[in-house]
């Protein structure tokens, strides 16, 4: 089967000829508890979108792409879901991926008056002068900043996160961006945005690299799919990933043993830019990618 036939089959034809554990996806989410524990993580969306001109009016207008975990750590934040959080809320930590526009706002950060943020050492330094400006400005605390190497792992009470490197660029060619490993108990989330693909360096340190023996599966993976199905023939293809990049990333995963989620659990696909994904979004994607929406607030649970 080629590329395209094979990506133009809907769900239930494409679990027919499903790799290893992919098939066992196939049913929806189940919705049991709703609260996390010690042994599960909440993760909460707070925009699912890439850059881009919002249109609020339309009903697949997404915010820029943000998660929340355990209502205690954000993963890049922008003015555009500071909607999505009660008032007065803060953070105990804030991570940022990389400096575009639409993942890290040095006012938004303030404001929200984390008690850490944590960006890559490759741009602390412009990130320090910014955030300080952006607290002067604002007549708020300036919050400890802490530089990122890639394989750090920073722990956060009970969840850790791993800087892993991503695939993606800047306008700054030094900058080093960055995706995460968040775990927590026996919940091992990869969250891959903004990045094309997963990088060899990355899949060795989460260890999903089936090179390397032996491995520490993912139990969930939340990644980017800045372009939809046969939409992907893109000039950002370098730096961004599609809905078959996602799909190949875990047909691989699952028949190596490398992704092994609890039965039923969904891909989450999140960056999704609007101008290169059909509507209505996630409409024919083979299972288990799911679309994620603003506000949806998930419970990964250890397999
Ligand atoms: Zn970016």
């Amino acid at each position: 089967m080629n590329r395209r036939d094979f990506l133009r089959i809907g769900g239930s034809a494409a679990l027919a000829t499903g790799v290893g554990g992919v098939s066992a996806l196939a049913a929806s989410p189940s919705p049991q508890q709703r609260t996390a524990s010690d042994t599960s993580l909440a993760v909460k969306f707070l925009g699912t979108g890439a850059a881009g001109k919002r249109r609020s009016d339309h009903p697949e207008d997404r915010r820029h792409s943000s998660i929340l975990l355990d209502k205690r750590v954000i993963i890049d934040f922008t003015p555009a879901s500071e909607d999505m959080l009660p008032e007065g809320f803060s953070p105990e930590a804030i991570f940022y991926t990389h400096s575009h526009g639409d993942h890290y706002n040095p006012s938004a950060a303030i404001k929200l008056k984390p008690g850490k943020i944590y960006v890559g050492e490759t741009w602390i330094q412009r990130a320090i002068g910014e955030l300080h400006a952006a607290a002067t400005a604002l007549g708020l605390p300036v919050p400890q900043i802490f530089p990122l190497r890639v394989g750090d792992r920073i722990p956060v009470g009970d969840i850790t996160l791993t800087a892993l490197p991503a695939n993606h660029a800047t306008g700054d060619i030094h900058e080093q961006t960055l995706m995460y490993l968040i775990e927590k108990g026996g919940v091992r989330i990869m969250y891959a945005t903004d990045t094309g693909g997963i990088p060899a360096i990355a899949a060795r340190l989460a260890g999903i690299d089936p090179h390397v023996k032996p491995g520490n599966p993912i139990t969930g993976l939340i990644m980017e799919s800045t372009m939809g199905i046969d939409l992907d023939e893109d000039f950002r293809i370098f730096a961004h990933s599609s809905v078959a990049t996602v799909l190949r990333t875990v047909h691989m995963l699952s028949a190596y043993g490398r992704y092994t989620p609890p039965e039923g659990q969904p891909v989450y696909i999140t960056h999704m830019a609007r101008s290169l994904h059909k509507e209505p979004v996630g409409h024919n994607w083979p299972a288990p990618l799911k679309p994620a929406s603003d506000g949806l607030e998930v419970i990964f649970r250890a397999p």
